[in-house]
């Protein structure tokens, strides 16, 4: 059998959000690298497609051109203005992103689906640094001290490549991942979703909220409604993998009963038709415990590293940003020639950790709040009629010191005595 050898400083798997992040970054600092995914693009990836200022301002520091061509592009990426929160006694709150806002001011989210935004980013990885072999298969990586090879299949060529440094971009079930990590391979707080393409659903929002509902029926999980550029609707459902294992619950039809028959919800669905099939897929929920996500000559990021958000379900910002930490990270690591476990622990894991700690402690607190209905009630209840609420909350997506508040018991204290 004949099989190409290569040898390259950096070998990148998986070519999604956060296999992007790391090769732009890693163009930018002109260090060689080579990509292999599995699909061909443009491919899909079952998401709520919404997209927060992380991944804009990540994007902005790639190329503040891209984000230019997004807002240009008005039917395939809807911008969003504001979120509405509906609490499970039926109440809702609905708060702007950015409530000082001007004409020139940008919408702090869009709404993109998948398939485009995901091929948007893929063409964006060309450069003269990047060479991509995409329907390719990994059939197999092997260690030696100082390299990672791996065997790869692509277009009925064998090639083995050497590499320097491994990226596990490969996402939910990344090999790379249960390769070197192997305690990661189930973590207790994933979560799985589901994802609903809709059209003519009614008493969508004018600026494009985004909609959490909260629903009786749905908690501890929720559903959301996401408003689409082409009139459509993205609708899901997110809940812990270990409550649904537990309940015995099958997750789509919950859905579909909550779309039916909840009274807010219901009547919005009457004339809605569901288009293509309900597709599930994993989330990989950033755990209490920080594991490791770097080790002698690899790297993971994105939902490999297990970085999705553990209240919103976010984990497109994430995927972008620890892609450009782990391509900083490379580029320090190359100027020492240290591709070692203690180098990238400290170069790459403190700084991914560091850097989101407050919104990820923000976010499990958020998570457990919603196993108490009467909480998130009452948090909706107070928010609608106190100023000072609703500002706090205003703040968690603009302003991690806010989210910090959240952490704290006093918050709920005052919350409760509406002060
Ligand atoms: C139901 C649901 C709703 C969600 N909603 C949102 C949302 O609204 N907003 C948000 O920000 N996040 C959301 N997320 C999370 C988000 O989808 C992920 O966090 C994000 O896709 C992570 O990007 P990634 O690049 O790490 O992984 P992926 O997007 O999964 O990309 C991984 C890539 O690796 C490739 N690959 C995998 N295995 C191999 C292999 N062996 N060899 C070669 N290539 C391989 C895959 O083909 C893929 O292209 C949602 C997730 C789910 C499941």
């Amino acid at each position: 059998m004949d099989i190409q050898k290569l040898d390259i400083g950096v070998l990148i798997i998986g070519a999604g959000p956060a296999g992007a992040g790391v090769s732009f970054f890693l163009s930018k600092f002109k260090i060689p690298h080579i990509v292999i995914e599995r699909e061909v693009f443009p491919r899909d990836k079952v998401c709520g497609d919404a997209c927060s200022g992380k991944t804009t301002s990540v994007l902005n520091k790639a190329n503040p051109e891209w984000m230019e061509e997004v807002y240009r592009n008005r039917t395939q990426y809807l911008p969003s203005w504001g979120v509405k929160f509906a609490a499970p006694n039926g109440n809702s709150l609905s708060i702007p992103f950015n409530p000082k806002r001007t004409k020139t001011t940008k919408a702090p989210g869009f709404i993109a689906p998948r398939l485009m935004f995901d091929n948007f980013l893929f063409e964006k990885m060309e450069s003269p640094y990047c060479t991509i072999y995409q329907g390719a298969q990994v059939k197999s990586i092997y260690t030696a001290p100082d390299k990672v090879t791996v065997h790869v299949l692509h277009e009925g060529v064998d090639y083995m490549i050497a590499a320097d440094i491994l990226v596990g971009a490969d996402g939910d079930k990344s090999i790379v991942r249960k390769k070197f990590i192997v305690e990661n391979e189930v973590s207790k707080t994933s979560a799985v979703g589901l994802r609903a393409y809709y059209e003519g659903v009614t008493g969508m929002s004018r600026e494009n909220y985004i909609e959490l509902h909260f629903l009786p029926e749905i908690l501890p999980g929720y559903l959301w409604i996401f408003p689409m550029g082409n009139g459509m609707a993205n609708v899901g459902v997110g809940m812990l993998s270990e409550v649904v294992r537990k309940r015995k619950l099958n997750l789509r039809d919950e859905m579909m009963y909550a779309l039916k028959n909840n009274p807010q919800i219901g009547p919005r669905f009457e004339d809605a038709k569901l288009i293509d099939k309900v597709y599930g897929w994993g989330l990989p929920l950033a755990a209490k415990k920080k594991k490791p996500i770097s080790g002698d000559n690899f790297l993971l990021v994105g939902d490999a590293a297990c970085l999705v958000d553990p209240f919103t379900g976010e984990g497109i910002g994430n995927a972008l940003f620890s892609g450009m930490k782990a391509a900083e990270a490379i580029r320090r690591g190359i100027e020492r020639s240290d591709f070692s476990r203690l180098f990238f622990k400290d170069a790459y894991d403190k700084e991914v950790y560091s850097a989101l700690a407050d919104e990820l402690k923000a976010s499990m607190w958020l998570q457990k709040i919603c196993k108490y209905p009467w909480m998130v009630n009452m948090l909706i209840n107070k928010a609608n009629k106190s100023h000072s609420l609703q500002e706090t909350i205003i703040g968690m997506f603009t302003d991690v010191d806010m989210r910090q508040q959240l952490t704290k018991p006093s918050f709920y204290i005052k919350a409760l005595l509406n002060k």
